[in-house]
């Protein structure tokens, strides 16, 4: 084999004994758990609200946003159930650039996976065991699933991911729910076909065993827009893709709880953060406008962090995206009151 195995890592349970979950922590995260899955199961008719940074790129700054969002959740808790994103994976296009805090604990160093691993724990600990946020994350492994399985309460597969057996497999795994992207090229029959997958029983090699998965009923969509042929952007939040997606999940008739969260950032915007303000109301618009659309949208994925925009990797300003550009704090506080009285 043309690598050089470096050194054996901790395993999941090893590491897990270093950071160990409070009882307090996971207490909140039965509760969150449960409040998501009444959600995409229609019994609630509260809105997810998926939020964060782009990536987590450092702790304490990740940490300080949790902190603001704990007392927002507090005061929305009868129309929004937030799920802040602490996302340490990052998938890169050409495969080229910022990995995440998994592979980079610190941005503008060398990779280190064992120091990674224990970040990434850590923060996912502490955002639990503080502030009772069960959290986020993209699940671009999937083996590396399990160093945080008692901590997270949604799991994303990316857009260049959703096509991917091992992803699909290990979906049909998992005890939280997972939202499918559509792929960068937004050909939807991608996405549903990921639903589908994940919701059935499968049998498959995971973590050295042979595993049997029982299907994941909370396996839905996400609509984040796409690029065609020519790498132009298009968004695929509007009426008219919700109605389509709502017809194909009609269509499917052996898909459990038909459900779709709709990313206001990547391609529906355009990387232009500034527009997922008015995107979520939009969306929003539409969930009152039509019950078809009103029973599909079970939330809304918003990128979102201390300051507005972004900066090159490298930038020094705290709590400033090195990843797609964010809505800054303040904005980011009066959009969830909005939304609040918009449900
Ligand atoms: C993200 O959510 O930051 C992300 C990388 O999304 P996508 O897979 O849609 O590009
Ligand atoms: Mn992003």
């Amino acid at each position: 084999m043309n690598m050089v195995f470096k050194r054996e890592l901790f395993n999941p349970q090893e590491i897990k004994e270093m950071y160990p979950a409070s009882n307090e922590g996971l207490e909140a995260k039965k509760l969150n758990d449960k409040e998501i899955r009444d959600v995409l199961r229609g019994e609630s008719d509260k809105l997810i609200l998926i939020i964060g940074p782009c990536s987590a790129d450092r702790e304490d700054a990740v940490l300080d946003y949790i902190g603001r969002l704990r007392p927002v959740q507090d005061k929305v808790k009868d129309k929004i159930v937030i799920i802040p994103r602490i996302y340490t994976n990052k998938p890169r296009t050409t495969g080229a650039g910022y990995k995440g805090m998994l592979h980079q604990p610190n941005p503008v160093a060398n990779p280190d996976i064992l120091k990674g691993l224990m970040s990434i724990r850590r923060m996912h600990v502490r955002a639990m065991n503080e502030f009772g946020f069960s959290c986020a994350d993209e699940m671009l492994y999937p083996e590396n699933h399990h160093f945080l399985s008692d901590l997270i309460s949604y799991v994303a597969v990316g857009a260049r991911s959703v096509e991917d057996q091992q992803h699909r497999l290990t979906a049909s795994g998992l005890d939280v729910p997972v939202g499918m992207k559509n792929p960068t090229s937004g050909d939807l029959s991608v996405m549903m076909n990921s639903i589908r997958a994940a919701q059935g029983s499968h049998t498959f090699i995971y973590r050295n065993w042979e595993v049997e998965s029982k299907g994941n009923p909370y396996t839905h969509a996400i609509l984040r827009g796409f690029v065609d042929n020519y790498g132009k952007t298009h968004p695929n939040y509007h009426f008219e893709d919700l109605i389509m997606l709502s017809r194909m999940y009609g269509e499917a008739t052996s898909l459990q709880n038909p459900a779709v969260i709709v990313d206001c950032n990547h391609a529906n915007s355009d990387k232009k953060y500034l527009e997922q303000i008015r995107i979520a109301k939009e969306v929003l618009h539409s969930t009152r406008h039509s019950d078809e659309v009103n029973m599909l949208v079970k939330g809304l994925m918003i990128e979102s962090y201390i300051e507005d925009g972004a900066q090159s990797l490298g930038g020094c300003v705290y709590g400033k995206s090195i990843t797609d550009p964010c809505l800054g704090w303040e904005k980011t506080e009066r959009l969830i009151y909005e939304i609040a009285d918009l449900r």
